[in-house]
């Protein structure tokens, strides 16, 4: 019977480098094993300045593959979505956002997502699973592969969002676990500025965010100020009111120039009033906040509908009496239901 390994990519550098040294193998292994699956991103097998028996307990113990491309879809603005079959046989996907020819990539944590929003696609489909490190990192390495294949020139992946599937701080120590191996010097070596995890305000999470993760900017999934209708859209909050996920958020300390970015979901005839971008405002004024208006992407048999441009700059005149910085996301990938949201792998 096939042993089953466990994945090379789940190892942080701590990790890989206590094991090196627990095995009696020459410690400097662990940078050069990094730099060569990491740096260089080579998926041939690491051959060079290493000893045979380093070689051989590796390929004894641990399992190199990458999840395997299920499908790709390439939009006509150049966005990519991947359908991603893990190894039991789950599906995940992820988007490559493309920006002059260099890409941010949006990650999915979880296959499905326990939150239930009740606007999200992936919600409908509940939490099947949690992601394992590697699962994690292998979106964004077989994504670079992807792209170097198809897009020689351009596999810059510069930007990382977990903004896919699932709610990262409810499946934090693999989502740890990634963006120590996405920091490193020796791995990808992108900067902690260069990555946003979005989160519904998941306070057990939020709770560990500034000993654990400091650095990380921070996206939280706002889209009400006003308790019934946060309660409606994000049913977590009854747990976690959004009074209390804001101080925890408050006490997270930024770098200059750092923010923290509150996404504000736009649905017609919901959350789009002058009175909704005058609360939120007033919540907001004096905060490190800069706030992202995202227009709801309707899927099928979603029950809410997108707001008409004009309502949509309307609120955004009300909310600029602020001072804020707010974009409002234009929806690339909408061809290919790859926007945020539209992201659902049950069938
Ligand atoms: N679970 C995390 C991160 C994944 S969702 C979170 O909720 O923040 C990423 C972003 O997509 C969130 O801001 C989420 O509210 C938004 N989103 C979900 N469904 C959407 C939809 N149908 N249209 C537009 N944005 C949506
Ligand atoms: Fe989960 Fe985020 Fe979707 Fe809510 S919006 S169900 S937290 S993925």
């Amino acid at each position: 019977m096939d042993v089953i390994k466990e994945s090379f990519y789940n190892l942080t550098f701590e990790n890989l480098h206590s094991l090196m040294r627990e095995n009696g193998f020459n410690e400097s292994a662990t940078s050069i094993l990094f730099n060569h699956y990491y740096k260089k991103k080579n998926s041939d097998p690491c051959s060079k300045d290493i000893s045979l028996s380093t070689i051989s307990y590796l390929n004894k113990n641990f399992d190199f593959t990458l999840p395997e491309i299920d499908t790709v879809h390439e939009s006509s603005d150049k966005t990519v979505k991947f359908l991603f079959k893990l190894k039991d046989g789950k599906k995940v996907e992820s988007v490559l956002i493309p920006f002059h020819n260099k890409y941010s990539i949006c990650l999915s944590s979880q296959v499905g997502c326990a939150m239930k929003c009740s606007f999200c696609f992936t919600g409908t489909q509940g939490l099947k699973r949690n992601l394992e490190t590697s699962e994690i990192i292998g979106q964004f390495l077989a994504a670079w592969h992807w792209l170097k294949l198809n897009r020689p020139g351009e596999e810059k992946i510069l930007n990382i969002v977990f903004m896919g599937q699932g709610e990262p701080l409810h499946n934090f120590d693999p989502v740890k676990a990634a963006c120590e191996i996405f920091v490193s010097q020796y791995g990808t070596s992108i900067g902690h500025q260069k990555i946003t995890i979005s989160t519904s305000g998941y306070i057990p999470g939020l709770a560990r965010w500034k000993d654990e993760i400091p650095g990380v900017n921070l996206a939280l999934s706002l889209h009400s100020p006003m308790e019934e209708k946060r309660n409606e859209l994000i049913p977590i909050n009854r747990k976690y009111p959004l009074a209390e996920v804001l101080d925890y958020i408050d006490d997270i300390p930024l770098a200059k120039k750092q923010f923290i970015t509150y996404e504000y979901l736009l649905i017609d005839n919901l959350n789009d009033s002058i009175e909704d971008a005058m609360v939120t405002g007033e919540l907001l004024k004096g905060k490190r906040a800069y706030i992202n208006i995202i227009p709801f992407n309707p899927f099928p048999g979603s029950k809410y509908k997108r707001p008409s441009e004009k309502k949509i700059a309307s609120f955004k005149t009300a909310l600029d009496t602020f001072k804020i910085p707010i974009l409002v996301r234009s929806t690339k990938g909408d061809d290919v239901l790859a926007a945020c949201g539209q992201l659902n792998t049950s069938d």
